[in-house]
């Protein structure tokens, strides 16, 4: 079944006949996201570029009864803007625009197809900094940032999305506009509305504009790395700068299989004789910087480090913080499919989880490259594979729930920041437990009755 004609009538009336893709050759890149083995074909996608033509997208749909699978940049790693079969992708990076930047209130006001680094550079232009650093920050629209809650680089020190959202545009599944939000720094008048919609994955309403916290522009920044003969000893390095009390903004890791890839993809002149190689980077007030870099050195010593380099200047740090950001691109060139999880766990759980992985790793016949936000918990463990092997897939589906169990038991989370979408659906209800699906079931039932958003991600 396709979408009806009188529908699509309707579509092209509201939005443009130039801005609603029917064609099989115009839907097939939205046909897949970022995750591995995921594709279904749209009815229809539209390219809208006004909150007035979002808003009556959503309100003929509903009507309808038709399902709309809000669409950024379609990078997102857990299936989210998948489409379900025939729906209307509501793709919005043609609202791109930079609305405005108040010096005065430290805020970015923006349409939610902004990418991230567009933000960045906006807010580095003014002397500013937005520090929410998504490995696809290039590409990643703001709206699927808030949409996801993502995460990146810098998030040990300065946190993830939702710690720079002050308050956002909405569109509810029945057409009605809401905001919520505002400059102030404090603000408890009514349930904290924008944070439900941050991380809801496009099920409870479509985001069309932002109003992002920025901070002023660190001062100084050292970046270094360090490698190890075994990756316990760079757990326990990050172990030991946490219990120091330094929080860097940047300690990252990737596993040897990791740092192989990387270099063959970028040639940044990585080191290759180790198992474990950690990017570390903090930044501050000049003299804070100096500090806390010569104590994360010495740390890194202590624990074995076989070498430690400091970046010289600006444009070996830019290449180092690169490279760790190439790391999923890079493991995706040596295989026909590559999986990549999030599994997450409180930081004291680390050193274990991490040997929990490589033992998973060691089993036959499955390859891993396991990199990711040390600091934060976040392991990246990744799996080099085939979809056309069904055996194999099979194999690696058996891996992952090993590695979420492993993480629960720990005390961690399944999902540290891609979100449930359709990969991890099947493992919420355990993590969640019945009351809080029950919870998040009525709240989607209260915003959504006829279940036109996403249908069928996150819970069915
Ligand atoms: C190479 C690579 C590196 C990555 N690195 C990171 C990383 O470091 N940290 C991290 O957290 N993630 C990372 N990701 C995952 C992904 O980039 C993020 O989840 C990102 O925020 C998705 O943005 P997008 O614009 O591509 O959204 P999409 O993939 O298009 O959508 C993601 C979800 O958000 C919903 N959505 C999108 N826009 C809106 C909107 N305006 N309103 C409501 N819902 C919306 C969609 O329905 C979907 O459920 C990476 C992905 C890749 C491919």
């Amino acid at each position: 079944m396709s979408l009806a004609q009188n529908t699509l009538s309707e579509l092209r009336r509201i939005a443009g006949p130039e801005k609603v893709l029917t064609e099989k050759e115009d839907l097939i890149p939205y046909s897949f996201d970022g995750t591995a083995a995921l594709q279904q074909m749209p009815g229809c996608v539209i390219l809208a570029t006004t909150l007035e033509q979002v808003s009556a997208i959503l309100k003929l749909a509903n009507e309808n009864k038709t399902a709309v699978v809000t669409r950024g940049s379609g990078t997102g790693l857990s299936g989210g803007s998948l489409p379900s079969p025939d729906c209307i992708i509501l793709c919005l990076v043609k609202m791109d625009r930079i609305l405005e930047l108040d010096r005065a209130n430290l805020s970015m006001m923006v349409e939610a197809g902004v990418t991230t680094l567009q933000v960045a550079d906006a807010a580095a232009a003014a002397g500013l900094f937005y520090p929410p650093d998504p490995g696809s920050m290039k590409i990643s629209t703001i709206g699927g940032n808030v949409a996801e809650n993502s995460g990146g680089l810098r998030g040990l020190k300065y946190g993830v999305t939702r710690n720079f959202v002050m308050g956002m545009e909405v569109v509810l599944p029945n057409g009605e506009v809401l905001w919520t939000g505002n400059k102030c720094v404090k603000d408890v008048a009514g349930y904290s509305l924008k944070d439900l919609f941050i991380g809801s994955e496009g099920t409870l309403g479509v985001i069309t504009k932002v109003l992002l916290r920025l901070i002023p522009k660190p001062s100084s920044k050292k970046t270094m790395v360090a490698t190890f003969a075994q990756m316990d000893h760079a757990a326990q390095t990050v172990s030991d700068i946490i219990a120091a009390q330094i929080i860097p903004c940047t300690l990252e890791f990737l596993d040897r299989t990791t740092i192989h890839c990387v270099e063959d993809y970028a040639k940044v002149g990585l080191p290759l004789d180790c198992e474990a190689l950690l990017l570390m980077e903090t930044d501050g007030h000049p003299a804070a910087v100096a500090d806390e870099a010569a104590k994360m050195e010495e740390l890194a010593r202590k624990n074995g480090a076989l070498q430690v380099r400091v970046a010289k200047d600006e444009t070996e740090a830019t290449n180092l913080a690169a490279a760790r950001r190439g790391a999923f691109s890079a493991l995706a060139r040596v295989a026909p499919t590559t999986i990549l999880e999030d599994a997450t766990v409180p930081r004291s759980e680390l050193a274990k989880m991490i040997r929990f992985v490589a033992a998973v790793a060691q089993k036959p016949r499955l390859r891993i490259g396991t990199f990711g936000h040390m600091g934060d918990g976040n392991l990246h463990p990744t799996f080099l594979t085939d979809e056309r092997n069904k055996e194999e897939m099979h194999r690696v589906e058996e891996a992952f729930k090993e590695i979420f169990d492993e993480a629960i038991r720990l005390g961690g989370t399944i999902t540290g920041e891609h979100g449930i979408g359709l990969a991890k659906k099947s493992f919420l209800p355990k993590f969640a437990g019945d009351a809080q699906m029950r919870v998040m079931r009525e709240l989607r039932r209260a915003l959504d009755p006829n279940g036109i958003l996403n249908p069928g991600k996150m819970f069915d």
